[in-house]
Order: structure tokens, then C-alpha cells, then sequence
């Protein structure tokens, strides 16, 4: 007879070390219990299936009882909840749905129970209107919801991950929603300068974000819920999800001589070992390393879950595996955008109080010249030492392996040298000879290096009681369309010409529109003895850092196709969807200023009442060319962004 393992908890973290444990152990007598009905099911798709990308339910069903008994050999026992656990005498109590209350003894204990979510004691929080999304009978409960109570609006508390999916998932079934977040910026793994893109996009898809704001509380007012906010706002609506974060489900072990953390998390080892001989704990119910500050956290994922259950099983079964920390890798689509971070960010870092630099490089997902190429945001953030602590990336394309790449040499503590080395696949299609990767390592590199001075926009207060000209080195347009206020425009081209403009005994604060020619200013500048500093990620960076989803206002239209009022940026429906132009303008594959250029020039050979039809891959487009025909008074009949593709028609006046 082998030995005796039982598995609490059958998805994740728990159905990985059955299998696992099973692939390792023939012998092995191993039971899983999962309190509910379904395991190894697909958390991670729920609100993909509530917004109908995923079709079928039983896509989610990554594996059933029955199929895990059959290649795996494991005692599956769901509808069996571990209700205690007696780790002295190494058994458990079960209360299952079929067979009653009855003990299983056990040799070796997995524990991988997870997290659920959170539900605050708020006034009306019992509605049957308000709900939760952990597994698939949350997942049944709100599509039966949807699908039969006639749903047209939903509130959406909690600007976490699956708050922000649910939010996009509704939105795109027809939903009406809104999105209230009570820190100042959503998505915590995000820095606020970065997020805050992710935030227009919510906005520009038609979802009213409250940032800032909590809930007071709930009321049930007819059909609907009435949400009351901190600040006095309500918002009413036919459906509430409630996504606050989650707490490790571990309450069923209160006696059983396990240790905590702080936050109700169990304590593991480096094996995933608890305190208890014999008792293994992994997934979201654990607490574990940071990768990179290796302080102790909580990081519910489901990479790290998967992880843990196979070390774990490794293990029991006598190999020697070991967990080396977390290091936070996740990723989401906003709509059209998608967002990927790894490692710390300026926040946990402040927190852990060690020192950081950071950089941002704004490339394209590839090769310029070659059709779709998209632009992305890149944040890295370093150290003086070169090490890699942490980066993130938003953008249209390829943003997931450029974060990836990163993520892979943060874990194999690899620096900004080994970025600027890292030789990576290119073909026109989907790169550029230097890789965005590589892009970061050489900023990164020069700024060690002292080559150039960089600043953060945030950082930028204590220069300005030296004295100091502030220069934007972009075109006259550029700087035409939106500047910061106090600045000298010199175009980077213009620069050797009109170096005598500049006073050499004061601080050259000095920007571009995403760093490059800054870069380039700066190198000519400092080689000509002046004190400069360049703003890292230039104006694009600057700009986003004053977004605010309250001046773009809210909209209750519940139109799919992203077609925005561009003087009111409330989400249109399709009705007023113009064709009629007199001439088409292709700018796709230029980036900023490009397209406003060519917009420049063809209206010139347009008559007065004239239409231009504009079509843009850069979706920074979608803001310039507002503010251009603002500014020379051309009327905007219609813009509308499907990912980062943006199309204009313009009115010549
Ligand atoms: P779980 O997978 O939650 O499994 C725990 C199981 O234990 C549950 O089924 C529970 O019923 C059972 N259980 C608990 N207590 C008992 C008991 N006493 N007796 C018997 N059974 C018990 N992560 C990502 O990395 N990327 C994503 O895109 C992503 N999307 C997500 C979307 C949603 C909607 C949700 C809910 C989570 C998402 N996650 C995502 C997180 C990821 O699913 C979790 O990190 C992962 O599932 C944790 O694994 P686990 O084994 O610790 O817990």
C-alpha cells in the first residue's frame, strides 16, 4: 500500500499536485475533496463566458471527476467540504452532500482551499442583486441573472482584475456600466502613470468610472439596486457585482494548529511545508515571497497556484523542489488595450523603502514600415546596480511577450545589460532589429551610464526652484497642438541652429513627445557643456499623468462599436455613422506627428465643406486630431477606435 495523500481543494493549485503527484507516485492512495460540484474548472475564463467570447460552458470544464479518475487514478470527492482538519492526529473531518459527515486519516495533506471574495459588512449588502464571481455556480448565477431578469445596467465595485473584465464583459453583452473604484487609480499592480491609459480606455468603451469613491451603501429600490457612494453619488442599476478583492478561504482550519499570516494566509516553507509535519499548503490561501523586495505577501494567481501544487506534490513524493517567490507576472485585455506587469512597481518598492530608477520607452509592436505596427508604452524600472525590479507595458500588440522577456530575466536576476544583449526573433511582421526589450536596456543603459539625464515628470518639483528653461524639442505642430505651459519650442532639428537661444547658466529641462528626440537634445546639449534633463516618456507621459475620467464624462449608451462624441467623449450609438467623404487619407503605420502632417496637407487641397476621411494606427490619433481641428476650427462629423486603429471624418472650414 502506498501512502495516503489527501488534496482539499480541486482546482488550481489542487487539481496540479493530483495529477502531478499521480505522475510521480503510481502507488499512491490519493483523494481530493472539492466542496462544490466542478473542479479544475477555468476560473480565469468566467468573465469571458459572462461576456459570450467564450460560448460554451463546458469549454470551462478543463477536466471532471470522472476524467481525472480515469487517467489520473484519483479519488475525486466533490460536494465534500474538509470542515476541520486535526493535524495532531493526522486526519480530517468531511461533510459530504452523498455520504454525510464522516474522518479520512491521512499521511500527507495538501491544502489548496484558495480565496473567495470578499463581502464587507455594508448596509443592504444581502440583495440577491448583488453578486459575487469566484467559481462556475457564481458564473451560472450571474448569466441566469442576465439572461432572465432583463438586466440592462450594472455597477461594478472594485477596479481589481476581475472588476475590471466583469466591467469590460458587460459592456460588451450591451450592459450599461459603471466601474467605482475607491483608490485613485484601478488596477493596483499598475503605477498611477501608467494605469491611467487603461482608465481612457474603460472611458472611451463607454464604461463610467467613479475613482476615488466607496460604497456607503446598498438599497433595493424596485427591480433595481440603488449603490450609494461615499461622496453622495448614486447610481442605480438592475445588477451589482461586487469584486472588492478576495480573502484566503482558510476559516475550516482554525483548529488545526496550522500558523497565519497577518491576513488569514497559512505559512509555508520554502517546500510549500506548513509548521504541521505531513501538511503541505499552496495557492491563494498562502502566503509567500516577493521576488523581488522578499518581504512577505499574498499574490492570488493562478501561475504561481499551478506552480505550488507540483512543488508540492514533488515533495511528498520525495523529490526536493523549492518556491522561490512570486514575482506578480499578470496580464489583462481592456478592451482593445492590453496590459501586462511584472515584478515591483514604484509603490511597492516606496513601501520596501529600496532605491529605483525608472525609464519609458514608447516603441512599435514592429517594424514601422510594415502594416499594423502599433505603438506601446514600456516602463522598466531599475536600480543603480542595473538589476531589473519590475516593468510594465500597455499597448495594442505584442505587449505579453515583451513583458514575458522581462519577466524572464527578472527571475533569472538578470540587469538592463542583459536587455540591451538578449538577441531576440525578428522578421518585419513581428519586431524591429531592436526589439521594444532591447530599446529599454540601451535607455536604461545610458542613463547609468550618465549618457543622458533623465527625469520623471512626478519628480520634476525640486528643479523648479533652480533656474531652469523648459524646451520642447518636438515640431512646431506638436507643440501647436498641446504643450506645457512655459515652454520654448526648438524643434530637435532646429537645435544646433538656434543653440545660441539658450541660456548656458541655467537647467535645461527639456521634453519630446515620447523620449527619443529628447534623448537626441539631450546628447547634443550636455556635449555642449549645458545641464540638461530630459523627461522620460516626453509628452505622451506628461499628458496621461493628467487624465481624468470625470472630465470625459459618463455614458449610458449601449452600443458595441466604439463611436465617440469628440467634443463630449460620451460613447454615440451607431445611427450617425458617416461614409460620405470626399477624399481618404491612409496614415496607417505613421506615428505622431505623421499623421497630423498628412492631415495638414490634404486639407489644404480641400474646398471648404469638403470631407476627409482619416484612417490611423497610432491611436494617439484619436487625441491629437481632436485637439488639431479645435485648434484651427475643422469640425470632427465622427471619430471612432476599434483597438488602435482610429478613423476620422474631418470638415474642412
Ligand atoms: P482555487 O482555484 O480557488 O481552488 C480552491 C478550491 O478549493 C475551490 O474550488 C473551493 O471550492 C475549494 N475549497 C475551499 N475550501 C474547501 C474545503 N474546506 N473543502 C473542500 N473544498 C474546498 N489568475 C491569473 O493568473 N490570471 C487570470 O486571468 C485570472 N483570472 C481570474 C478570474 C476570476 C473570475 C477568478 C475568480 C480568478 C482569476 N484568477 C486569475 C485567479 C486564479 O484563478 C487563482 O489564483 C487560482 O485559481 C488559485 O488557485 P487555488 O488552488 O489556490 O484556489
Amino acid at each position: 500500500m502506498g501512502k495516503k495523500v489527501l488534496i482539499v481543494g480541486g482546482v488550481a493549485g489542487g487539481a496540479s499536485a493530483a495529477a502531478r503527484l499521480r505522475r510521480l507516485d503510481e502507488d499512491a492512495d490519493i483523494i481530493m475533496f472539492e466542496r462544490d460540484e466542478y473542479i479544475s474548472f477555468a476560473n480565469c475564463g468566467l468573465p469571458y463566458y459572462i461576456g459570450e467570447t467564450i460560448k460554451e460552458r463546458s469549454k470551462l470544464l478543463v477536466q471532471t471527476p470522472k476524467s481525472m479518475h480515469a487517467r489520473f487514478n484519483i479519488d475525486v470527492r466533490n460536494n465534500s467540504e474538509v470542515t476541520q482538519v486535526d493535524t495532531e492526529n493526522k486526519k480530517i473531518i468531511v461533510n459530504s452532500k452523498t455520504r454525510g459527515v464522516y474522518e479520512e486519516s491521512y499521511d500527507y495533506l495538501i491544502l489548496s482551499p484558495g480565496a473567495k471574495a470578499l463581502r464587507p459588512n455594508i448596509p443592504g449588502i444581502n440583495s440577491s442583486k448583488i453578486l459575487t464571481l469566484r467559481n462556475i455556480p457564481d458564473t451560472d448565477a450571474i448569466k441566469a441573472y442576465i439572461d432572465h431578469k432583463g438586466v440592462n445596467s450594472a455597477v461594478v465595485i472594485g477596479g481589481g482584475y476581475i472588476g475590471v473584465e466583469m466591467a469590460e464583459n458587460l459592456r460588451e453583452i450591451g450592459l450599461s456600466v459603471a466601474l467605482v473604484e475607491a483608490a485613485p487609480h484601478i488596477l493596483a499592480p499598475f503605477d498611477d502613470d501608467m494605469v491611467v491609459m487603461l482608465e481612457k480606455e474603460l472611458v472611451q468603451n463607454g464604461i463610467n468610472l467613479i475613482l476615488s469613491d466607496g460604497v456607503n451603501s446598498f438599497q433595493e429600490i424596485g427591480s433595481q439596486v440603488e449603490v450609494t457612494l461615499k461622496s453622495d453619488i448614486k447610481l442605480n442599476a438592475d445588477l451589482v457585482i461586487l469584486a472588492i478583492g478576495v480573502t484566503p478561504d482558510t476559516s475550516f482550519l482554525k483548529d488545526s494548529g496550522l500558523e497565519f499570516g497577518p491576513r488569514g494566509h497559512i505559512l509555508a516553507n520554502e517546500k510549500m511545508e506548513t509548521n504541521r509535519a505531513g501538511v503541505y499548503a499552496v495557492g491563494d490561501a498562502v502566503e509567500v515571497v516577493d521576488f523581488i523586495t522578499k518581504q512577505k505577501t499574498a499574490i492570488p494567481l493562478a501561475g504561481p497556484a499551478n506552480k505550488q501544487g507540483r512543488i508540492a506534490a514533488d515533495n511528498v513524493a520525495g523529490l526536493n523542489s523549492i518556491y522561490k517567490g512570486t514575482q506578480g507576472t499578470s496580464i489583462i485585455k481592456v478592451f482593445g488595450v492590453t496590459a501586462a506587469s511584472t515584478g515591483a512597481n514604484e509603490r511597492v518598492l516606496k513601501k520596501a523603502n529600496l532605491p529605483y530608477r525608472t525609464l519609458y520607452v514608447h516603441p512599435l509592436s514592429h517594424a514601422s514600415y510594415y502594416p499594423g505596427a502599433l505603438p506601446m508604452t514600456l516602463k522598466l524600472i531599475f536600480n543603480d546596480e542595473g538589476a531589473i525590479l519590475g516593468a510594465q507595458g500597455i499597448g495594442y500588440d505584442g505587449v505579453d511577450k515583451r513583458i514575458d522577456v522581462i519577466a524572464a530575466v527578472i527571475r533569472l536576476k538578470g540587469t538592463v545589460e542583459d536587455l540591451t544583449e538578449l538577441e531576440l526573433s525578428y522578421a518585419p511582421p513581428f519586431s524591429s532589429a531592436k526589439d521594444p526589450v532591447n530599446m529599454a536596456g540601451f535607455a536604461a543603459q545610458n542613463i547609468l551610464a550618465g549618457r543622458t539625464h533623465v527625469v520623471t515628470w512626478q519628480d520634476i518639483e525640486p528643479y523648479k526652484n533652480e533656474d531652469y528653461t523648459l524646451v520642447d524639442v518636438r515640431s512646431r505642430e506638436e507643440f501647436d497642438n498641446g504643450h506645457i505651459e512655459g515652454a520654448v519650442n526648438i524643434p530637435v532639428d532646429s537645435l544646433r541652429e538656434r543653440i545660441g537661444e539658450l541660456d548656458q547658466n541655467k537647467t535645461i529641462i527639456e521634453y519630446c513627445q515620447v523620449g527619443l528626440r529628447g534623448y537626441i537634445a539631450d546628447r547634443i546639449l550636455s556635449q555642449k557643456g549645458f545641464n540638461v534633463l530630459n523627461v522620460t516618456g516626453g509628452y505622451k507621459t506628461i499628458s496621461a499623468l493628467n487624465f481624468d475620467p470625470e472630465k470625459l464624462g459618463a455614458d449610458t449608451a449601449k452600443s458595441k462599436r466604439v463611436t465617440v462624441d469628440p467634443d463630449t467623449q460620451v460613447v454615440k450609438e451607431n445611427e450617425n455613422q458617416t461614409e460620405i467623404y470626399d477624399k481618404a487619407l491612409d496614415a496607417c503605420g505613421l506615428c505622431c506627428p505623421g499623421p497630423i502632417i498628412q492631415v495638414i496637407a490634404n486639407m489644404d487641397e480641400l474646398k471648404d465643406g469638403q470631407i476627409l476621411k482619416v484612417s490611423a494606427s497610432d491611436p494617439g490619433f484619436f487625441e491629437d486630431i481632436k485637439v488639431w481641428c479645435k485648434r484651427t476650427n475643422n469640425e470632427i462629423v465622427n471619430i471612432s477606435k476599434i483597438g488602435g486603429n482610429v478613423t476620422a471624418f474631418i470638415k474642412k472650414y
